[in-house]
């Protein structure tokens, strides 16, 4: 079930939201050539703690986990598309990296990501997050009141296929709250004019995931939380939490 929120709360999730967008900062800033992912996920820590937030990632355990997340964020790199957990690896010249950071204040969850390469960037891989971002944004002014979920879906893929690139498929966008994972599922592909009507007060996360090499296909790692890519090629990631509001959409995980 959808659950609207009251403009006192969609306040509350941006001070949320805030949070998150400090992490993926100091993320971003402390990520060079040499750093592990441990350290990523330190500096991610620290952020939540001076912040007084939780981590809804943190031990969280879906169905098809076989251990609680161990981290607060997920750093999913190369052929890795989402859920990674952080580990010992250092990031190497070229890399592609995918952060994930999620936090709760004050019983509201935030959900944002980011991709970006660390040392001499692939033109491929700066192409492919570039497109990552830009589906993300297609998705994002399509979250109007009125629309409904099937035009951001729409929105997302149209960017992503034009530019020849895969969509795992199962994977997508939610509704955000009082918990991460709320109703409704936001796919990343679909038909325009299909789906719930969007309201004021609906609050999704929208998240395009990109593979390179254009095939849908992908495999989780033996750590049962990784998605690779079937054909090794390399994915990006890009995700917002979007409240959805008479004004048009808000962006609640933005600096
Ligand atoms: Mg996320
Ligand atoms: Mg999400």
């Amino acid at each position: 079930m959808v659950q609207l929120k009251t403009d006192t709360s969609i306040e509350a999730m941006r001070e949320t939201g805030l949070v998150v967008a400090h992490m993926l900062a100091a993320v971003r800033k402390e990520a060079a050539v040499g750093v592990s992912l441990l350290e990523l996920d330190a500096v991610a820590r620290e952020v939540l703690h001076e912040a007084g937030a939780g981590s809804p990632f943190l031990n969280y355990r879906p169905h098809f986990a076989p251990v609680p997340f161990p981290a607060v964020i997920c750093a999913s790199v190369n052929d890795a598309i989402v859920h990674g957990i952080p580990t010992g690896r250092r990031l190497r010249d070229g890399d592609l990296v995918s952060i994930d950071a999620g936090a709760t204040l004050k019983g509201w969850a935030g959900d944002s990501a980011i991709s970006f390469t660390v040392g001499r960037a692939r033109p491929e891989d700066t192409r492919l997050i570039d497109t990552a971002f830009a589906a993300l944004d297609a998705g994002i002014s399509a979250a109007v009141v009125g629309n409904r979920i099937g035009d951001i879906a729409h929105a997302i893929g149209t960017v992503c296929r034009k530019a020849g690139y895969g969509i795992p498929d199962g994977f997508g966008g939610h509704g955000v709250g009082r918990s991460m994972h709320e109703d409704p599922a936001v796919p990343n592909e679909g038909r325009p004019g299909r789906g719930m009507l969007l309201r004021h007060g609906m609050v999704l996360a929208i998240e395009p995931m990109l593979t390179g090499g254009g095939t849908d296909g992908y495999y989780p790692d033996r750590d049962g939380w990784t998605l690779r890519t079937s054909d090794g090629s390399r994915a990006a990631h890009a995700e917002h939490t979007v409240a959805i509001t008479d004004d048009g959409p808000r962006v609640l995980t933005a600096l």
